[in-house]
Parts: C-alpha cells; sequence; structure tokens
C-alpha cells in the first residue's frame, strides 16, 4: 500500500485533524520485478550467446569430421550447460540413422560411431516437424534412452536439426537426465543455434573431406599412371606432376622438388626453348597441342622422345590460368620402328644385291662362253689368219669383261662408305682432258666436238678422280649415242654459285619409256646397242652416284631421234 496523509487546519491555522489517502500499488510492484527478472534473463541469453560464439571458433579449427561432432557434445556441455547431448546422424541409406558421439549416464561422453537404428515412425515425425514447422522438438515426459536403446526414465528433451542451412545432416539432442535442471526457453533457443552452428560446420567439414577423399583418389589414379601427367602455369613453371613425372627426371627426389620448376631447369637449353615457345602458343590461342613429339634426355643424358598433349587450364571465368599435359615416353616405340626400317632397308639392299648379282653373272657368262667357244674353235683352225681374227675377238671380250669388274668395283667402292677427297678443281681442264683422251673415238665417228667453256670458272670443290670419272661417263655416252658425222658439244657456266657442265649430243636420243630408268643399274635401253661398244649399264649409275657424294643435281633432258642434254650441277660452296 501507498499512504499520504496531510493535516487538516481551521481559520486560525492550528491544526484540527488529518486527512488521508491510501493506495494499493502491488500491480506496480509486480511489474517492476517481472522487468528485471525479463532483463537479467536477457543479459544471461546474451552472455550465452558470446559463449556460443566463442564455441563455434573453436569448433571451426577442428580438422576432422568426426573429431567435430565429439567436440560439438563436449563444448555443447562444457560451455554451454547442456546436460547431456547426444549426435545422431541421417544414414545414406534412408531409413537409418548412425550414431556419433552422445553422453552417457555418468555425463562422459560416448562414442556411438558404431551404432545404427532404423528410424522409428515417431523420430521421422519429429524430423518431418523440424523440418517444415518449428525450430526445435521439446517433450516435458520423454523417454529416456541409454546405449542400448532402452528406456532408463522420463524426463525432458528438446531435440533440433543439423543442418547447413539446405541439407539436413542428423539431429542434436538434449535432455535433462543427470541434473534434473528443467530445459528453458532460452535452453531451446541456444539449442536451436547451436544445432545451426554445428550442422553449417558439420556440412562444411564433410564437403571437405569427400573433396579431400576424392582429390587422394585422382592423386592416386594419375600417381599410377605410367605416363608423365603435370600441371603448368602461365611462365610453364610446373604446379603439379605425378610420379612418373619425377621418379623419370634426373636429379629429381619428389614431387616438391620439381613444383616451380621450368623446362630450362630439367632439359638442355635448346630443347627448353622449344618446349616453352609452344607453350607460350598455346596459352596465347587458347588452342590445344595434340601428340606432339618432344625432346627429353634420360639418366644418362641420353636423348629420349615423348609424345605429348597439352590442353589449356581455364577458371571459372574461362580464362587461360595454365595447361594440363600428358606425355608418353615414345623412345622405346621410335626405336623398334628404327630398326623396323633399318630392317627393310637392308632387305631392299639384299634384293639388290641378289638381283645386281644376277644381273652381273649374266654379263659375266656372256662374255666368257664367247671366250670360250672361240678359243675351241681356234684350236680346229690352222689358218692364221682366220686364228687371228678369233684372237682379236677374245680381246675385245676380255676388255668388255675388265670394263664390268671395274664398272662393278667401282660401284660398289662408291656405294659402300667410299669419302670423296675434295680439292679445288680446274672444271675446264678436266673437260678438256677427258676430251683428249676419248679423242679417237670421236675422230673415227668424225663427230664435230665443239666448246663452250666458261673461261671465269672458278675452282670447284671436288674429288678430282671422281668428277674425271663422271664426265668421261657422260662423254664416252654421247660419243656411243651420237652416229657418225654428229655434234658434241661441251658447256660450262656459273649460276647462283653452282658450276654447270653439260654434255649435248646429237644422237639417238632416249625414249620417254626409258628416260626414268636410265640411271638404274644394269639399266640399257638398248641392249644390243649398249653391247655393242662393251657398254656394263653401270655407267650412268656410277655418274649418278658421284653427283649424290658431291652433293649436286643431274638433270637431263632428250628428244629421241634428236639428241640428249646431260646437265651437272656442282655446288662451289663446301
Ligand atoms: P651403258 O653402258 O649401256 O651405256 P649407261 O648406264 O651409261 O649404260 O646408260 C644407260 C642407258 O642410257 C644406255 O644403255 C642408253 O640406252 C641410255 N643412254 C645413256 N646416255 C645416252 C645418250 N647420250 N644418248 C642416248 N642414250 C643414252
Amino acid at each position: 500500500m501507498l499512504t499520504s496523509k496531510i493535516p487538516l487546519r481551521n481559520a486560525q491555522g492550528e491544526i484540527t485533524g488529518l486527512v488521508g489517502v491510501t493506495r494499493d500499488i502491488t500491480p506496480f510492484k509486480q511489474v517492476e520485478s517481472a522487468l528485471r527478472a525479463s532483463e537479467a534473463a536477457a543479459l544471461a541469453f546474451q552472455e550465452r550467446l558470446k559463449v556460443l560464439y566463442e564455441v563455434s571458433l573453436d569448433l571451426a579449427r577442428i580438422p576432422t569430421f568426426d573429431e567435430l561432432c565429439r567436440a560439438g557434445v563436449d563444448l555443447g556441455r562444457e560451455r554451454l550447460g547442456f546436460d547431456r547431448l547426444g549426435i545422431w546422424l541421417l544414414d545414406s541409406q534412408p531409413e537409418f540413422t548412425t550414431g556419433s558421439f552422445g553422453t552417457d549416464e555418468y555425463g562422459q561422453t560416448r562414442d556411438e560411431r558404431g551404432m545404427r537404428l532404423p528410424l522409428t515412425d515417431q523420430y521421422k515425425s519429429v524430423l518431418r516437424d523440424l523440418v517444415e514447422h518449428s525450430n526445435y522438438y521439446f517433450s516435458d515426459n520423454a523417454p529416456i534412452f541409454n546405449d542400448r536403446a532402452e528406456t532408463i526414465a522420463i524426463g525432458q528433451k528438446a531435440m533440433v536439426m543439423l543442418s547447413d542451412g539446405h541439407t539436413v545432416i542428423g539431429t542434436i539432442s538434449a535432455d535433462n537426465l543427470l541434473h534434473g535442471k528443467p530445459i528453458t526457453q532460452q535452453d531451446l533457443e541456444i539449442l536451436v543455434l547451436y544445432g545451426s552452428t554445428l550442422g553449417y560446420l558439420c556440412a562444411r567439414k564433410r564437403a571437405e573431406e569427400a573433396l579431400l577423399k576424392e582429390r587422394n583418389l585422382l592423386r592416386t589414379i594419375i600417381d599410377i599412371l605410367p605416363d608423365r601427367i603435370f600441371v603448368k602455369d602461365t611462365q610453364s613453371r610446373l604446379m603439379l606432376v605425378n610420379k612418373a613425372s619425377w621418379t623419370h627426371t634426373p636429379n629429381v627426389g619428389g614431387e616438391e622438388e620439381m613444383i616451380g620448376m621450368t623446362d630450362s631447369d630439367l632439359l638442355p637449353a635448346e630443347m627448353a626453348e622449344e618446349i616453352y615457345a609452344d607453350e607460350q602458343a598455346l596459352f596465347a590461342s587458347g588452342q590445344p597441342i595434340l601428340n606432339q613429339e618432344e625432346p627429353g634426355r634420360d639418366y644418362e643424358g641420353n636423348p629420349i622422345y615423348f609424345l605429348s598433349t597439352k590442353v589449356p587450364l581455364l577458371d571459372t571465368q574461362g580464362n587461360v590460368i595454365g595447361l594440363v599435359g600428358v606425355s608418353r615416353d615414345i623412345t622405346n616405340q621410335k626405336q623398334t620402328e628404327q630398326q623396323r626400317l633399318e630392317l627393310a632397308l637392308q632387305k631392299e639392299r639384299l634384293e639388290l644385291l641378289t638381283e645386281f648379282i644376277g644381273n652381273m653373272s649374266h654379263d659375266l657368262k656372256t662374255p666368257l662362253s664367247v671366250i670360250k667357244t672361240t678359243l675351241y674353235l681356234m684350236e680346229r683352225l690352222d689358218d692364221p689368219v682366220r686364228q687371228e681374227a678369233k684372237l682379236q675377238v677374245i680381246k675385245e671380250q676380255t676388255l668388255r669383261l675388265e670394263k664390268l669388274i671395274q664398272d662393278v668395283i667401282t660401284m660398289s667402292r662408291l656405294e659402300h662408305g667410299a669419302k670423296p677427297i675434295f680439292e679445288p678443281v680446274d672444271f675446264n681442264a678436266l673437260i678438256l682432258d677427258v676430251e683428249s683422251k676419248l679423242r679417237a673415238t670421236a675422230e673415227r665417228k668424225h663427230l664435230d666436238i665443239l666448246f663452250n667453256l666458261d673461261e671465269h670458272l672458278p675452282l670447284l670443290p671436288a674429288d678430282e678422280n671422281e668428277l674425271w670419272r663422271l664426265m668421261a661417263n657422260l662423254y664416252e655416252n654421247a660419243l656411243h649415242y651420237t652416229p657418225e658425222h654428229g655434234t658434241i658439244t661441251l658447256t660450262t657456266y656459273m649460276v647462283d654459285k653452282q658450276v654447270v657442265a653439260e654434255v649435248q649430243d646429237t644422237g639417238i636420243g632416249i625414249g620417254a619409256d626409258d628416260m626414268p630408268h636410265i640411271f638404274d643399274r644394269f639399266y640399257r635401253a638398248d641392249p644390243a646397242r649398249s653391247l655393242e661398244r662393251g657398254g656394263t649399264g653401270l655407267g650412268l649409275a656410277i655418274v649418278k652416284r658421284i653427283v649424290e657424294l658431291h652433293g649436286g643435281e643431274i638433270i637431263v633432258q632428250s628428244d629421241e631421234g634428236k639428241g640428249s642434254l646431260f646437265r651437272v650441277l656442282l655446288s662451289i660452296r663446301d
């Protein structure tokens, strides 16, 4: 009660009595104490929110999902003041729930990861309710279970979702079995917040672990592959390499050593520059490099070969931020290919040799049988004149044999390793010498020999003996295949640092069908005509080989019935 009293006075001011008022203030008192209580509750709630924030920071630092669940139960009890807490996770199979960590009847954290229970209808309906309507479930007289799912008491129980905002991953539940302290509205609100904090952290940790698992899986896969797999940044620095990359790289003991390296740290400068240029082109164009052969070095420094494919690595905006590459060691493959090629070459050589021997034996047999028959006839002849004629035949055939053997020896020497001895040669003088040595034939056939020699011709680096043989073979052919009173022109001149020599005749010429074969060994367009003058069919094959050994070129122009032109081009550079 609130009472007020004032004195009552008469006209002279003397006190004659009092006037009093009394008021019942019970309702005001009640409001005041309620205000105080709610102020205290707000302060306490604020305090618990602060602790919740600190707890969430501690939980965020926990490395694994399981440890996070265990700490969630521990810290919820120790720091947030809950009695018993337990976490159950939704199983990958929809009808089950899996244990995580809980609290036993003595207040100790219990590992319940081995527990798996079918979802009861009640649990399912609570879960549905939590997802669809309310933030929490609360019951005043719920059954309290032990770890064998046996009811050990009836008491207060609350449950909230563990969720990252999208996916429900489980529930966290609290009861008051240990201390019997009632679960307050504030407890429920803190539990809801704790559930969402822990749920977010759990979901994040699970995603991290799934990523890590996937990363490890990929790492294992790329490490067992025999090909080299690597990632490079746009400076061509290695950012990732698989095991095959570093185990096969000389002077490198592990992946860490290779990270940050470029090819210039691993390969000779020239090789590295070439690879770098190709990769820079990839970064600029965004175009992949497919199955490109690249050089490398093995532990002994021997060259090895790779077949590389490189594709651009893009960021989420589609910018090129590097490349992913795979390189296959194809050294063995290349060696096998090389061996196969060499084998094919050997086979071809063998076939050629067999053909060569076949041709040669035929060419040897003919003069030999002529000699044999002539000798037989000679023995039976008494007439010295006729004997002399036979002797002449034997002489011719012997010369033919000698020429054939000589040409075969020359061919074989030129084919197998003869190294020409280069020295400055006066080409004009050489041509004049050839002509003078064969002048008798020209005169016998009344041929006109014209000279068109460039007197400023420089000295030519060449093997003089071989060059003599070359010009002699061409000139001999011209002499032979040109009918009497024909003309042979010998020309020399310079074109673009090349000395050119031409032997032109007004002879029978070469038919278009024969043209592709005239440089083949033992090829004769007209065997009878060739044999008539003791031709071996090796003359032009020898010419071609000598030109090749000098790095030169030979060109033939011919008009059947009109004549032929053989042009030899030799470089004066050495
Ligand atoms: P051969 O010893 O038969 O002359 P070559 O190898 O020197 O052998 O020449 C091959 C063939 O090319 C000759 O048989 C001939 O048919 C043809 N040939 C070469 N030179 C001439 C030429 N100046 N005129 C016409 N045919 C030629």
